[in-house]
């Protein structure tokens, strides 16, 4: 079940089991809808026993599984790929250009705005559209 955790398919429920964690329920509850007041089923506990092996095998420096980041496979390459966020950017140029200023009580947060008064949840579905064709282009690269 922790290899499963590992691959793309079993990445939605690794989100899953940390939302039961943080919401003190049992992880079937977040994944199968179970009822949170039951006792925790034989289920539960192998799902949190996958999961704690899973963090167990997560490096904690590249967060990557340690069987990959530590394997000495000479054919195992590594591409490193980029994520840029503009609001982390805009954040990083408007701190540069304070740098003479007194910064003492000060500070700073993004307010993202459309040029054209767009709400901005209505960006939601050009960014999937945007990371859907950044998949394709990628698996095409490969
Ligand atoms: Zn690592």
């Amino acid at each position: 079940m922790t290899s499963y955790l590992w691959s793309d398919a079993g990445s939605g429920y690794v989100l899953l089991i940390e939302a039961a964690v943080r919401n003190h329920v049992r992880p079937t509850t977040m994944i199968l809808g179970s009822d949170s007041r039951k006792a925790w089923s034989d289920l539960d506990v192998l799902i949190m026993q996958a999961y704690e092996m899973y963090k167990r095998e997560q490096c904690q420096q590249c967060f990557q599984p340690r069987w990959l980041c530590h394997n000495e496979d000479p054919k195992l390459q590594v591409r490193i790929k980029e994520d840029r966020c503009f609001i982390a950017a805009e954040i990083e140029k408007d701190k540069a250009g304070r740098k003479d200023e007194d910064q003492h009580g000060i500070s700073i947060y993004p307010e993202p705005y459309h040029l054209d008064g767009l709400p901005l949840h209505k960006l939601r579905d050009s960014y999937r559209q945007q990371r859907e064709a950044e998949l394709a282009e990628a698996a095409e690269d490969d």
